[in-house]
């Protein structure tokens, strides 16, 4: 395997309609993939239709993107991101929505009447911007608002008339409650518990507020384009609608069908309103068609409704796939039974039919994942020309994912050729090639190799990694020999097995050292025992983050004025695969050194090579000088400076520029008691930050006396200093001690 540099993205600055449900990807990775794998105009072909976003910018770049789809809500936000209805559109259908007349009502006034409450400082009555409620109760506790007339603002306590209204309407609530039941399935259909179950996310207000709109608009002819809008506006209001904002929000991105135990319930009138906003703002038009119309070679998107099996059959002929890309789908009981809802609500029951398994099953556990992804490489095989790459991205990564993935990839005949991993909080960005096929031997697992690729990982990055880190340490190796499944094993066992067997490999050597404060493997981090680390052949590895900082510092010499994607661009192909550098180090190395104009990052002229060689020298000259009065002889030794007397060191300075203290204990090892390591003051920040992310290197420091160069400076400047003042001054201000929590990115 070549693991490759992690490509660097942008965080969306609109992160789209239905964002806690699509994966959450940086803006601009595939952009810069893409060019170097596959010729512009060529065919791409997405197996997953997982993240609307993708696809979008691959097709917007000039490729032809072909993309299975089979949830219906998540085709209806790839079409509509492709081809927005405009802003005229939304806002002409919402304002026939408005006018239509419920009774001798207008429609709007009706539905907004269902949030009015009393404003507690001036009596009005006024619309509130959300209610709040605990899990099992019959009425909100609390209202949020802000009074249009008085301006008092925030959450308040329920009233009578708000406990009122919300009983008034649950009254009613059976009726509406078996017409949003009927519009997804028929009464005799063998789901309807599946899909009674599935409408009880709903309170009644919000359920009798989307009954109302979606029947209204049945009769209302809007033209097609208006129609598109208001169902993108509908489909916005039923996710918003549902029981799952916690509040505070505490899981703001759902996977299972949980009620928290204080949630929202949010005005749904505003958030029409507010949905044109969400979908006009993302939103840029590219050619977009249902297979197998043709799209034009200038890029666009083809969506191909049916099974990935039955699209290898038929694609495989006509289309030549170059490139695939794609966001690996992670199971989602609550997005997949929530889209089989909507698409009931907004299209009827023929539209959920291909997808009503989704309602039926309650569990998705990693076995399952294992086995439908390993179905949907295995079709995709049969496509694809030899060779062909495959960039994967998997988001909201947890390690039984990660095993899940490779696992099920592995096995279906592709070879996996890099695996790049920022931080468990990133997307991990995966390089496959379609291999030989799928007659290969499968090797059996041995725990030596496993044990000897988180050596070696450790080794290389000579500072503790997280448990996801050696985690994909293993299972790269792991890849690499088909070891991750026996032939005829299932794959709830295989992946059961990869997992006792990391395990053991981690528990069971001594070379290895957990630091977590809980008991199970996967916590905490995972480094190696410090005889280990500072064994003269490990010389050569400074620890990542030291590497990193003089890295950055010098791409800076050279390049004043970058910005930080410039950065992380430098950077990256430096720390390729596992070692990718975390934001915040970065982050950290920046304002310890530089200054930020803009966007721009420049290094202080404190800074500069040359200012700080010539503090260096002042300080070294001092030294001596102020060692002599004190009856000490100077020497230089490598990069440090001793006081010796009668040939026994009395102390032994390090004077960085640098927070580079990792190497200054490595080579002073064996005199802590009489070292001290002087730093300016600019770096405190970060050697602090380093000593929180590595625990051995925070223990390490204890011993050791830090400190700043203007306390030496002040030492070395006094005029009566006698060496029992210097003794006690020398640790009188030292650097922030590292607190005991790991700072895990
Ligand atoms: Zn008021």
């Amino acid at each position: 395997m070549d693991p490759q540099s992690y490509i660097p993205g942008m965080t969306p600055a609109d992160p789209g309609p239905l964002s806690r449900f699509t994966p959450p990807l940086e803006e601009g990775v595939i952009s810069r993939w893409l060019p170097l794998h596959a010729p512009m105009g060529s065919w791409l072909l997405d197996p997953f239709g997982f993240s609307p976003r993708l696809v979008l910018e691959a097709a917007r770049m000039g490729y032809r993107v072909l993309v299975a789809v089979n949830n219906p809500i998540t085709r209806f936000l790839l079409e509509a991101a492709a081809k927005p209805p405009t802003e005229a559109d939304f806002k002409a259908a919402l304002a026939d929505l408005a006018v239509a007349k419920k009774g001798d009502e207008r429609l709007s006034v009706h539905l907004q009447s269902l949030y009015l409450t009393t404003c507690e400082k001036c009596a009005q009555q006024i619309q509130a911007e959300a209610f709040l409620w605990r899990k099992g109760e019959d009425a909100p506790y609390a209202r949020i608002y802000t009074c249009p007339h008085c301006g008092d603002s925030g959450e308040r306590a329920t009233a009578h008339d708000d406990i009122e209204r919300a009983r008034r309407i649950a009254s009613t609530d059976s009726l509406h409650r078996s017409r949003a039941f009927e519009r997804v399935a028929a009464l005799d259909d063998d789901d309807r518990v599946y899909v009674e179950e599935a409408i009880q996310f709903y309170l009644p207000r919000p359920l009798y507020f989307l009954t109302t709109v979606i029947n209204r608009l049945d009769s209302l002819n809007l033209a097609p384009e208006r129609r598109r809008a208001m169902n993108a506006l509908i489909l916005v209001s039923c996710d918003i609608g549902n029981t799952l904002w916690g509040h505070p929000s505490e899981r703001p991105r759902p996977k299972q069908l949980i009620i928290p135990s204080q949630f929202r319930e949010s005005n749904l009138w505003s958030q029409l309103e507010r949905g044109i906003g969400i979908w006009t703002q993302t939103a840029s038009s590219v050619a977009c068609e249902a297979w197998p119309q043709k799209i034009p070679e200038t890029g666009g998107i083809c969506i191909y409704e049916g099974r990935l099996k039955d699209l290898a059959h038929e694609a495989k002929k006509e289309i030549p796939i170059i490139a695939v890309i794609g966001s690996v789908p992670r199971p989602n009981q609550a997005f997949w039974t929530l889209s089989a809802l909507w698409a009931g609500w907004l299209w009827g029951r023929d539209a959920v039919e291909p997808f009503k398994i989704a309602l039926r099953r309650r569990r998705y556990d990693w076995a399952w994942n294992a086995t439908a992804l390993h179905a949907a490489f295995t079709h995709m095989f049969d496509l694809l020309p030899l060779g062909t790459p495959f960039f994967g991205l998997l988001p909201e990564t947890e390690s039984p994912f990660l095993t899940s993935v490779l696992t099920a990839a592995g096995t279906a005949g592709f070879d996996l050729k890099s695996l790049a991993l920022r931080t468990e909080h990133d997307p991990i960005q995966l390089i496959w090639r379609g291999g030989e096929h799928l007659k290969r031997e499968m090797s059996e697992p041995n725990i030596d190799d496993v044990r000897l690729a988180i050596h070696e990982h450790l080794m290389e990055r000579g500072e503790p990694a997280s448990y996801m880190h050696v985690h994909a340490a293993a299972l790269i190796a792991l890849a690499e020999m088909h070891a991750l499944k026996k032939r005829n094993q299932e794959f709830d066992e295989a992946l059961r097995d990869t997992q006792t067997l990391i395990q053991k490999a981690l528990e069971g050597d001594s070379r290895f050292v957990h630091y977590s404060a809980g008991e199970n493997v996967d916590t905490g981090l995972w480094g190696l025992r410090e005889t280990i680390a500072a064994h003269p052949q490990n010389e050569a590895h400074d620890s990542l983050s030291d590497r990193v900082e003089i890295a950055i510092v010098s791409f800076l010499q050279k390049n004043p004025n970058s910005i930080f994607l410039e950065i992380e661009d430098d950077l990256y192909p430096h720390f390729p695969g596992l070692l990718t550098p975390p934001k915040a180090m970065i982050y950290s190395v920046l304002n310890s050194y530089a200054e930020r104009d803009g966007g721009a990052w420049k290094l202080r002229s404190e800074d500069l090579a040359s200012a700080r060689r010539s503090e260096l020298n002042t300080i070294a000259g001092t030294l001596e000088s102020v060692g002599s009065r004190l009856g000490y002889s100077t020497h230089k030794q490598q990069r440090s400076y001793l006081w010796q007397e009668d040939d026994q060191i009395r102390y032994v300075f390090y004077i960085l520029a640098s927070a580079l203290v990792g190497r200054a204990i490595a080579e002073s090892r064996n005199q802590p008691d009489h070292t001290i390591i002087v730093i300016p003051g600019g770096r405190a920040a970060l050697a602090t930050y380093k000593a929180q992310r590595d625990p051995a290197l925070a223990r390490q420091l204890k011993n050791y006396r830090v400190v700043k160069y203007r306390l030496l400076r002040a030492l070395l400047e006094r005029p009566t200093l006698t060496r029992e003042t210097f003794e006690q001054q020398i640790g009188s201000d030292p650097i922030e001690k590292p607190k005991a929590q790991i700072v895990m990115f």
